[in-house]
C-alpha cells in the first residue's frame, strides 16, 4: 500500500499542486519527480528503513518533491532552516544522525564546510546530493511504507537547552491534517469554472510545523493549489492577494503586522484593491504566537476578516481553534479541534475547575511519537498518556485563553503568578508603545521582577515614572513592570517569535 497522501495525489493528478515563480506543477509532476528523487536517494537499496535525510532547499517545487521523495523511499525527512547559521545546521545534521543530505547548490559551500564535516562523513557515511544533479529516468520499485513508520523530525526552538528532535509518524501527520482539513473545511471540490478550487499562499518557513503541516500538507491532502513564495516580502504578498484568486491565508502575528504596515503606506486606490483581495478569501488564520487584539482589530478593518486564531505546537499539531462558523472571540483560541483531547491541570496533576489557570495537556492521534533518541525527555513530557505542553491557559465560557509558557511567560513575583501575555496586551495600548516583551528577571526580594522591553513609536521619550503611572491605572500594581528598556527591535527567531530568554539577558 502506498501512503494515503500519495494515493490521494494520484486521484488529482491533472490538477495543479504547486505554483512558484518557476511555473506551475501538477500532482502528476509531483508524483513523478518525487519518485525520481526517491530512486536517486535509494541508490540500489530497497527501502531507506527510516534513515534520516536532511535537506536544505529554498521553498518551492524542489523542496516539496524532495520531502515526498524521502517519504516514498522510506526515509525520515529532516528539513533544515535556510536562514540558520552553520552551527545550528551542524547540530541538526549530527543529532538526527542524517546519512544523506540533499541540498540546493546555493547551500553547497555552507554544508560542505561544516566544521567536522570529515568526521561527520566518516561516522555516518554521509552522502551528499545536489538538487542540480540529473535525476534518473528509470524509476525504481519504491517500498511500501506503513503509516506507523517515522516520517519527520522537526527541531523545536527550545527555550532552554539544545533543541530536541520531534518525531512524527505518517499516521500522526495524517491525524493532524485530517483534524484541520475537517475543522476548517478544506474542500477538494472543483466546479468547472474552478471557482471552488482552494488556493493558499505559502509564505512561512518550511522547517516548522505551521508551514509544513498546516499549509503545505493540508493543501496537498485536499488536492488544493499551493502558491509558494520563495521568501516573505510584504509587497509581493499584497500583489498576490490583490490578484483575487486566493481562498486561504495563514500566517504568524508578525506577518500580519508587516502587512498592516505596508497597507498603511499604500495609496487609497491600492488599499481598496488590497482590501478587496482579502475579502475574496474564505478564511484567514493566525497562530504560533499570541495574536495582539490591536492587530486583530486593525486587520479586520483592512480585510473584513476576523482572524481565526488557533493554538498548537510541534509536538501535538494543532489543538485548539476558534470556530470556522460561529463567533470567534478575540484573545481566545477557542475549543479543541476534532480528534484532539485537551485538559488543564494544576502542579499536582489534578484537573482545574473552569476559570482557574492550569497547564494544557493534550492527547490524541496527532501527538508525536518521541523526541529523537531521547527517551528520558519523552518520558518526562507525558503524564498518564497526556502530553504536557508547558503552556498555561484558562477556560472562560468554554473557550481557552492562553496565558503563556510556564517557563518564561508565567512570572512568579512577590507570591503572585502573573501572565506576561496579559501584561503585554495592556502595554500595547499605550500610545507610544509599538511592540513589547514582558519577562520575569530573577530577584532576591521578589523572586522575579516584572520587566518590559519596549519598542517605541514616534520620537517621544518615555520615562519609567510616566510609564508606571500610566500602567498602574490599568494593571494591578504587582503586574506593573518595575524596569523598562527601550530597544530598537525585539529579538525574534526564524518564525518571528520573540525569544524571551534573550530578552531576559538584556536585563541581567
Ligand atoms: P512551536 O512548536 O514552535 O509551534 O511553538 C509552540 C508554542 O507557541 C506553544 O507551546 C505556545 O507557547 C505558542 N503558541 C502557539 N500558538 C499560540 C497562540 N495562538 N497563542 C499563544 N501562544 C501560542
Amino acid at each position: 500500500m502506498n501512503l494515503p497522501l500519495i494515493i490521494r495525489a494520484e486521484e488529482h493528478s491533472e490538477k495543479i499542486a504547486i505554483t512558484t515563480t518557476d511555473g506551475s506543477f501538477t500532482y502528476r509532476d509531483l508524483l513523478h519527480t518525487s519518485s525520481q528523487i526517491a530512486t536517486n536517494i535509494l541508490q540500489n537499496a530497497e527501502d531507506l528503513q527510516e534513515e534520516r535525510v536532511a535537506f536544505l532547499i529554498p521553498p518551492g517545487f524542489e523542496y516539496v518533491a524532495t520531502q515526498w521523495g524521502i517519504w516514498r523511499a522510506g526515509g525520515i525527512a529532516v528539513p533544515l532552516c535556510v536562514s540558520h547559521p552553520r552551527p545550528e545546521l551542524e547540530y541538526v545534521i549530527t543529532d538526527s544522525g542524517a546519512s544523506i543530505i540533499v541540498a540546493h547548490p546555493n547551500f553547497e559551500s555552507i554544508l560542505r564546510s561544516l566544521p567536522p564535516q570529515a568526521s561527520l562523513a566518516e561516522e555516518h557515511n554521509l552522502r551528499f546530493i545536489l538538487t542540480s544533479e540529473t535525476l534518473p529516468s528509470h524509476i525504481a520499485r519504491l517500498p511500501e511504507v506503513d503509516i506507523t513508520r517515522r516520517a519527520l523530525i522537526l527541531y523545536t526552538s527550545g527555550t532552554t537547552g539544545k533543541p530536541k528532535g520531534v518525531v512524527t509518524t505518517h499516521q500522526n501527520i495524517q491525524a493532524q491534517v485530517t483534524s484541520l482539513t475537517t475543522a476548517w473545511e478544506w474542500t477538494s471540490d472543483d466546479s468547472p469554472a474552478e471557482t471552488l478550487r482552494e488556493r493558499i499562499l505559502h509564505i512561512l518557513p518550511l522547517h516548522h510545523i505551521h508551514g509544513i503541516i498546516n499549509v503545505l500538507t493540508c493543501a496537498l491532502w485536499a488536492g488544493a493549489e499551493c502558491h509558494i513564495l520563495s521568501k516573505f516580502d510584504a509587497e509581493t504578498v499584497w500583489n498576490r492577494i490583490c490578484d483575487g484568486d486566493l481562498t486561504l491565508f495563514m500566517a504568524v502575528p508578525t506577518i500580519y503586522v508587516k502587512l498592516i504596515a505596508a497597507w498603511e503606506t499604500a495609496s487609497r486606490e491600492r488599499q481598496k484593491s488590497m482590501s478587496e483581495g482579502c475579502a475574496k478569501m474564505r478564511l484567514m488564520v493566525s497562530g504560533s504566537a499570541a495574536l495582539p487584539v490591536q492587530v486583530l482589530e486593525k486587520w479586520q478593518s483592512i480585510s473584513s476578516h476576523f482572524l481565526l486564531e488557533r493554538y498548537g505546537m510541534t509536538e501535538i499539531g494543532m489543538a485548539l481553534s476558534n470556530p470556522l462558523h460561529g463567533e470567534r472571540l478575540s484573545g481566545y483560541v477557542g475549543k479543541p479541534l476534532p480528534e484532539v483531547e485537551v485538559r488543564l491541570v494544576d502542579e499536582n496533576g489534578h484537573l482545574v475547575p473552569g476559570g482557574t489557570p492550569g497547564e494544557i495537556q493534550v492527547r490524541g492521534p496527532g501527538v508525536f511519537l518521541e523526541y529523537w533518541q531521547n527517551p528520558q525527555a519523552t518520558a518526562k513530557a507525558f503524564q498518564d498518556g497526556w502530553f504536557c505542553t508547558g503552556d498555561t491557559a484558562v477556560v472562560e465560557d468554554e473557550n481557552y485563553r492562553i496565558l503563556g509558557r510556564m517557563s518564561v511567560d508565567i512570572i512568579k513575583t512577590g507570591g503572585y503568578k502573573v501572565s506576561a501575555l496579559e501584561i503585554e496586551e495592556v502595554l500595547r495600548s499605550h500610545p507610544d508603545i509599538q511592540e513589547c516583551a514582558v519577562v520575569g528577571v530573577a530577584d532576591i526580594e521578589w523572586g522575579e521582577r516584572v520587566c518590559a522591553a519596549l519598542v517605541l513609536q514616534g520620537s517621544q521619550p518615555l520615562t519609567l515614572e510616566s510609564f508606571r503611572s500610566w500602567a498602574k491605572e490599568r494593571l494591578a500594581v504587582y503586574k506593573v513592570p518595575t524596569q523598562i528598556l527601550i530597544v530598537e527591535e525585539l529579538p525574534r527567531n526564524a518564525m518571528g517569535k520573540v525569544t524571551k530568554p534573550t530578552v531576559i539577558e538584556l536585563f541581567c
